[in-house]
């Protein structure tokens, strides 16, 4: 008689020698559950974006997303590796609400943009981190908007643009005319030649005045506010905090709109 399909999986588990792997640290930004209450989890280390496997088992209690774990990798070469001996490396804030909220929505965030990667620069970690340990004493959609910022920078991407996404003309066309027209001035003194007027008016049309008001829309892309729908912020503070990484310069209120662009993703 054959053995049953159950009696191979059980035997397999405990008869093949799995090698054990070096503990690492990582953040748990991922769960998927199975049908036999097994998870499959993400969790990004300085070098890796790591997806395991975790049998059903008395010390799930430790597994919850956003969590920062010492873990053990085991694999068998055949199937998906395995989390093993998992230690929880936890935070203060994690008692409370709303910020372990907006963490753990930030982690989603985090896998969803990093999906299809597994090796990864060690800055993520870092950035991930150091945001983990400022989180209890600041406002933690400061904190998320402050790792997002250093997400694009240290992706190379620059969403802010003189320009509108949508019409391409410069911000500084629809801005405080008397602003541009006193630029205008200003490199008009210079000189009488036409190349450099040119350029002034150019420079004029496409700078935007700190307070003009900017739509801002997926991933920070930029628009005019007739040109779009979405949140708004002035030019002067978007530009602040997308250069310095830091939301100093905006208010309370502006966190609101900034934090809810992010939530539409990375
Ligand atoms: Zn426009």
């Amino acid at each position: 008689m054959p053995p049953s399909v159950k009696f191979a999986k059980v035997k397999f588990h405990y008869n093949t020698p799995i090698p054990t792997g070096a503990s690492m640290q990582g953040y748990i930004i991922w769960i998927q559950k199975q049908k036999s209450e097994d998870l499959i989890i993400q969790i990004l280390t300085p070098t890796e974006l790591k997806t395991l496997y975790r049998f059903y088992g008395a010390r799930h209690s430790i597994i919850h997303l956003g969590r920062k774990i010492d873990f053990t990798q085991e694999h068998n070469g055949i199937f998906m590796p395995k989390l093993r001996n998992i230690m929880h490396l936890g935070f203060s804030w994690e008692r409370e609400a709303e910020r372990l909220y907006v963490w753990q929505r930030f982690t989603l965030l985090l896998h969803r943009h990093l999906r299809d990667i597994s090796v990864i620069d060690e800055e993520y970690f870092r950035i991930l981190d150091s945001g983990a340990h400022r989180l209890g004493s600041q406002n933690p959609k400061r904190v998320a908007l402050e790792m997002y910022a250093q997400i694009l920078q240290l992706e190379g991407r620059n969403p802010l643009s003189q320009r509108c996404i949508i019409c391409e003309r410069g911000f500084g066309e629809e801005g405080d005319s008397s602003v541009r027209e006193s630029i205008q001035q200003g490199f008009l003194d210079i000189g009488a030649d036409s190349g450099a007027r040119d350029r002034a008016r150019e420079t004029a049309r496409l700078i935007p005045h700190a307070n003009t008001p900017i739509r801002v829309l997926h991933a920070f892309v930029s628009a005019h506010v007739e040109c779009a729908t979405g949140e708004i912020l002035p030019y002067g503070k978007l530009e602040s905090y997308l250069r310095s990484a830091s939301t100093i310069a905006l208010d309370d209120e502006e966190i609101e709109r900034a934090y809810r662009v992010l939530l539409c993703g990375m």
